[in-house]
């Protein structure tokens, strides 16, 4: 395999339901850098959450994987069998989901949570230093309690908090200090991916910041690659390296972040940029005009024919592919060069 650190090729992921197949991600590739941070955007319904969620293979019933094929470090993710893959959550790809501090357990210290996973995968990796090694000590052998005790209050020191506070209980710490004890576990094994679905979105903004700071920190500490879903065009901008842009199940527009905000290619994409307030311009907040379509019946060619402002007859017609359009920047529309001049 190449240098990618993940690779997702035409992945599908649906949800069968009485009245027919919801294609919930339909044909989604992508590539990742190691350490590469890459933004997700997209409505409600785009398919964001249930793409992160297919890389851990974590689609619950009635959806389901139906094809596709994901590289995490040359490792074929669709092959694992389910001990392998839940060895993987963690300690490969590690998840902090929207409102994950609301997943600790009211009742235990957070030195316990922090070690349980520690100890849960002691035999899955051969990375890092003694502590990183996930339970081992360097000959090999389970590490000390008193170890996996250090390396606890590490990991809380590593995002910011007092190591004192791996006695105190969940009830005890505000809400970006739960956030942070989630990045504290998300980083504990060392991952090669982290996936942060709307990490933020319960906090304040002050709050907000702190903590993305901090997972940017810890990220690159360990070296990880990390994909943000989100709403929040802004923290993305701060964020995140590249942007995927997801239309009804579809990327549609794949590129730099830069580039997105000061050039968005794709129509959808120009939409949704130009549908973030500014300070400067104080006219009336613009949305995009339509509604999503329906996911149990799509429309013809490309899905966003019916809401876009260039279309054409043809586009009804036929399905548009990501295509590389200028270097580093994917978007499947055929029209990209006659709708920007000077393309
Ligand atoms: Fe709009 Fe046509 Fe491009 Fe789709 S293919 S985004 S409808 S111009």
């Amino acid at each position: 395999m190449t240098s990618h650190n993940l690779q997702v090729r035409n992945l599908r992921v649906y949800y069968h339901t009485p009245r027919g197949a919801v294609k919930a991600v339909d044909d989604v590739s992508f590539n990742l850098k190691a350490g590469e941070r890459f933004g997700l955007v997209g409505e409600s319904g785009s398919g964001k959450t249930t793409l992160v969620m297919a890389l851990l293979r974590m689609i619950k019933p009635p959806g389901q994987i139906e094809s596709g094929q994901v590289w995490l470090d040359g490792q074929d993710v669709m092959a694992l069998s389910e001990e392998e893959m839940r060895q993987l959550r963690l300690a490969g790809i590690a998840l902090v989901a929207q409102g994950s501090m609301n997943s600790l357990n009211p009742v235990t210290r957070i030195k316990r949570q922090l070690i349980d996973g520690m100890k849960d995968h002691a035999f899955a990796s051969t990375e890092g230093t003694a502590h990183e090694r996930h339970g081992r000590n360097d000959k090999g052998g389970k590490m000390s309690r008193r170890a996996l005790d250090a390396h606890a209050r590490d990991l809380l020191t590593r995002v910011g908090l007092e190591p004192q506070v791996a006695a105190m209980y969940p009830h005890e710490l505000s809400g970006g200090m739960k956030q942070r004890v989630c990045i504290a576990m998300a980083i504990s094994l060392r991952p090669k991916l982290i996936i942060a679905d709307e990490p933020t979105s319960a906090l304040d903004v002050v709050v907000q910041m702190q903590v993305m700071e901090t997972l940017r920190r810890v990220q690159e500490e360990v070296g990880a690659a990390v994909i943000l879903v989100g709403h929040d065009m802004g923290l993305m901008a701060q964020f995140v390296e590249r942007v995927g842009v997801m239309y009804a199940g579809k990327l549609v527009e794949v590129s730099p972040v830069r580039d997105i905000f000061r050039r968005p290619l794709h129509p959808y994409a120009q939409l949704l940029i130009d549908s973030v307030p500014s300070l400067e311009e104080k006219d009336d907040l613009e949305g995009i005009p339509g509604l999503p379509p329906s996911l149990l019946e799509r429309p013809s060619g490309c899905l966003f024919h019916p809401r876009c402002p260039h279309a054409t007859a043809a586009c009804a017609a036929q399905e548009q592919a990501l295509q590389e359009v200028q270097p580093n920047r994917w978007v499947a529309c055929h029209l990209v060069e006659s709708i920007h001049k000077n393309f």
